[in-house]
């Protein structure tokens, strides 16, 4: 299909799930690719390989039939290849690392039709002429290793790191508690304070995240509140360190009733999932107002211990009142945590290893945005928005010039284009 793309001048794009939220795997007028039926899994010695089409609910029942653990995100449905490109957050990620850190090898059919096998020792490529070239450069793999899909060809498949499973299992943590704001204002902020202070003591054992959602009502109170908490903890419940640090929490918010529950893979977990349908996921388009998409700010430590995040969300929670309300999805897992490992071998953004939390903010104005990306000077790729200004160095900061060179080495003519990608020229 690349050949054919090739020889008729067409530009290509990709899709696994289409789970993508800026329509990165659609390009009007483009010959379309999607590997969701390329589902083959084999486990090697050295990782696992795995074909494009895979979701993670596919990914865990092979690995608990294996006795192994593999990073992942959240939702069940998302699939391979989009997520470990983009850099990949997940309730593990904190553990055993980001997406971006599981790739050890990558087979990509290139934009002139070469197949590519890269690894840590360098990269073989195999042209149409049946030419083999071999070299020790290290360039593509380090380009998927957080350079996002779309971009240097089609993946046809990735060796990824397995990982033990972790003695004692996995044992969540939900926790919730709603009010108002005219009578629970106190309540809600006290509640901020306190998990910003209990999330800076968790080390690499503990991926969560934690939702806070001030919403206009038709109540008494003219602002209602909600607050969700839920956490993955890499070990039993049993764990004298699990019990005290969720004591912490508990401290400081008694409120809390949690709801903790053992499971011994992360396939158990899924079982206790609704099914979700893997279709492309609704567009979140740019408006005259709106940026479109999903806002994210990397927040570094630094930026929650001298108070300017409680302060900023306060101050806007407070806004409710008069005006606009948002919520805000706290992602801590990433690899900011305590002892989290920090391969450097990657091209995602250096936030990705100084924050703390990926913020989504829901769906703040396009005259909004700007006080929270005040509050961090990076965003994650696949989970941001489609207008962001400096988006090259949000996404890559200093990665991108290196980027950007390997991908008009390969893919001069830009045969394979995503909106804010790789080698992208629109603002
Ligand atoms: C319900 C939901 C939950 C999510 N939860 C998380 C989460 O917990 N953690 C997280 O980090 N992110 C999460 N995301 C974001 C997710 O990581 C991105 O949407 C990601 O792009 C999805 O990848 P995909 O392969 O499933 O989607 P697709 O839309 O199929 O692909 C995503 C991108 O990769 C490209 N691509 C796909 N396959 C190939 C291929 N074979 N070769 C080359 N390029 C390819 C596509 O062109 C597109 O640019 C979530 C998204 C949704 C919709």
């Amino acid at each position: 299909m690349v050949q054919f793309a090739s020889q008729h001048n067409l530009c290509l794009s990709v899709a696994g799930t289409g789970h993508d939220f800026l329509h990165r795997h659609s390009l009007d007028g483009s010959l379309f690719v999607r590997t969701s039926l390329m589902k083959s899994v084999e486990w090697t010695s050295g990782g696992v390989v795995v074909g494009p089409g895979l979701t993670f609910a596919e990914l865990h029942y092979a690995a608990s039939k294996a006795n192994r653990s593999l990073a992942s995100g959240w939702a069940t449905t998302v699939g391979i290849v989009g997520w470990s490109l983009g850099g990949g957050h997940g309730p593990l990620s904190p553990k055993l690392g980001l997406g971006s850190d599981q790739i050890l090898g990558v087979q990509v059919v290139g934009p002139d039709g070469s197949l590519y096998t890269a690894t840590e020792t360098g990269t073989r490529r195999v042209g149409l002429d049946g030419k083999v070239e071999e070299s020790g450069a290290t360039d593509l793999l380090w380009a998927v290793r957080g350079g996002g899909g779309s971009t240097w060809g089609v993946i046809t498949s990735l060796t990824l790191k397995t990982h033990d499973l972790p003695q004692g299992g996995y044992t969540s943590v939900s926790a919730s508690l709603a009010g108002d704001l005219c009578s629970g204002e106190g309540t809600l902020l006290g509640l901020l304070d306190t998990y910003l202070a209990w999330a800076m003591t968790l080390d690499e054992n503990w991926g969560g995240l934690a939702w806070f959602t001030p919403q206009k009502s038709n109540g008494t109170c003219s602002v209602v509140w909600s607050f969700n908490l839920i956490y993955l903890y890499q070990g039993s419940s049993s764990d004298p360190t699990f019990k005290a640090t969720l004591q912490d929490l508990l401290n400081g918010a008694p409120a809390l009733q949690p709801q903790v529950t053992t499971y011994p893979d992360m396939w158990s977990i899924v079982l206790t999932k609704a099914l979700e349908p893997i279709i492309p996921v609704s567009y979140l388009a740019p408006s005259g107002t709106m940026p479109g998409g999903l806002p994210s700010i990397l927040i570094s430590r630094e930026t929650v211990a001298d108070g300017s995040l409680s302060q900023t969300l306060k101050s806007q929670i407070h806004n409710c009142f008069a005006q606009n309300c948002y919520s805000y999805q706290f992602y801590q897992d990433i690899t900011g945590n305590i002892n989290s490992p920090q391969d450097p071998n990657v091209s995602v953004n250096p936030g990705m290893r100084s924050a703390i939390f990926h913020l989504v903010v829901i769906l703040p104005t396009l005259q909004d945005v700007p006080t929270f990306y005040k509050l961090g000077e990076y965003s994650y790729f696949s989970e941001s928005a489609f207008s962001m200004d400096s988006w090259q160095n949000r996404y890559w900061g200093p990665n991108y010039p290196r980027l950007l060179q390997i991908k008009q080495t390969m893919d001069p003519q830009n045969k394979f284009w995503c909106h804010h990608c790789v080698g992208d020229t629109s603002l």
